[in-house]
């Protein structure tokens, strides 16, 4: 029996025809390979925002089920077009809407999630030796048949379920970069590309703002093991083809790193409420508020007290610190405190590792490492496989670079002019 191959095309791969016929041709080499193919594919760059413009300007307070009728015609455009290219190379082919397999989803539009994807026509298609392309981000709701939208960036997702529901190798997911690196290369020039990260680091870059894939499709494709592979489109393919980073089981990570990489968040701020009382269900008094508000909270630190009196600090996204202190200012007899202050001039910078879970020193030997630079630590949170701290926004680059170089992750045999 032949295997499956999903790859993806990301908006920039698909952002010209030009760049349409050139993911054609990657194609093209791989079904050489006698493997069947599913293409999932993105809107040309800059169609959806455009497309979510036109919406916003219809009708502001738009009917999301209407939205997604208008948002999901960018990947259908694209799913066309590619066939179209791939018919021209000789190859058989044919695009497949999402209400054509169908992929059902639950009936939340803008933002549904994959329920079921039948693969009767895909496999039908396989049969007849044809590639078929489907189109990302879209599929029919599970109550009404309408046409659904699965939330921003969610073409990584509809990629990922038709690879699990195929039972295909890999998922290879195309896109601007050729994979995902130790930490930003605009920071540190010797930042290295990580050959292999177990999904669960991948979900912690993605929540730590790395954008390379949507975070429910590292979720989906760590709940069924299926390895997915981030590669760029913009590399040449044929022959010199650099493979770019797998993501996959944390048995199969070969490099035996206690940290894979330094991520930092520049949208943190962070609130000190001063001179609370410190007895009991003062926390719950404050964060009960904040979550009704639908404010995130994330890294919290409370002072030993003196004189039954405590500080607290918590950060939340930069976004809601209007919001989080008005809530705060409104509970103010409830909670019972002397003032507030607040600092958005702060970046939390974390070091991630799922060797961490069975060493010891790592945590330490991070702060000695922003010590030995004299930089002061305002707030710590851990979890199994990270350690995050809070520092003022200046010290960035300083701790991003010393804790690269600290764990051992530049890539010395980079030549950096
Ligand atoms: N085109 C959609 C978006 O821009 C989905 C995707 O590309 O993943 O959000
Ligand atoms: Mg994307």
């Amino acid at each position: 029996m032949k295997q499956t191959l999903v790859m993806k095309f990301g908006g920039t791969s698909v952002a010209d025809i030009d760049r349409i016929r050139k993911a054609a041709e990657k194609i093209k080499q791989e079904c050489g390979n006698s493997l069947n193919i599913a293409v999932v594919v993105s809107a040309m760059s800059g169609v959806t925002n455009q497309l979510v413009d036109y919406v916003d300007n219809a009708n502001n307070m738009y009917d999301t089920a209407e939205y997604d009728a208008v948002v999901s015609t960018g990947e259908m455009v694209t799913a066309g077009l590619l066939t179209l290219c791939l018919h021209r190379l000789g190859c058989k082919a044919r695009s497949l809407m999402g209400y054509d397999l169908p992929l059902k989803t639950t009936n939340a539009h803008a933002n549904a999630r994959i329920t079921a994807v039948n693969t009767d026509m895909i496999q039908e298609c396989f049969d007849n030796n044809k590639i078929v392309v489907i189109p990302g981000f879209q599929g029919t709701s599970d109550v009404d048949n309408r046409i659904t939208t699965l939330g921003r960036g969610g073409s990584d997702t509809s990629a990922v379920a038709i690879a699990i529901a195929l039972n295909a190798i890999r998922c290879d997911i195309y896109t601007d970069v050729n994979g995902v690196y130790t930490t930003d290369p605009r920071i540190v020039q010797k930042a290295r590309k990580i050959p292999i990260i177990a999904y669960e680091e991948m979900l912690e870059y993605a929540s730590l703002g790395a954008k390379v894939l949507q975070t429910r499709s590292v979720e989906l494709a760590m709940a069924y093991q299926m390895p997915v592979q981030v590669l760029s489109s913009l590399d040449k393919f044929i022959g010199s083809q650099k493979p770019g980073t797998i993501v996959c089981n944390e048995d199969t990570n070969m490099e035996q790193q206690l940290v894979t990489g330094v991520a930092y968040s520049k949208d943190e701020a962070k609130i000190s409420i001063l001179n609370l009382d410190d007895t009991p269900g003062v926390s719950a008094k404050i964060f009960g508020p904040l979550a009704d508000a639908g404010i995130n909270v994330d890294m919290i630190v409370q002072n030993i007290s003196s004189d039954g009196k405590t500080n607290l600090t918590f950060t939340t996204p930069k976004r809601d610190l209007d919001r989080a202190i008005h809530v705060l200012d409104k509970n103010k007899e409830i909670i019972q405190f002397a003032g507030i202050k607040t600092d958005s001039e702060v970046v939390k910078i974390s070091i991630i590792g799922v060797g961490m879970r069975s060493h010891t020193g790592v945590a330490a030997k991070m702060f000695r490492i922003l010590a030995d630079k004299n930089i002061n630590i305002q707030v710590i949170t851990t979890s199994e496989i990270k350690v995050s701290v809070l520092i003022a926004s200046d010290y960035t680059e300083l701790a991003v670079r010393s804790l690269h170089t600290g764990f051992g992750l530049d890539d010395n045999n980079k030549i950096v002019l």
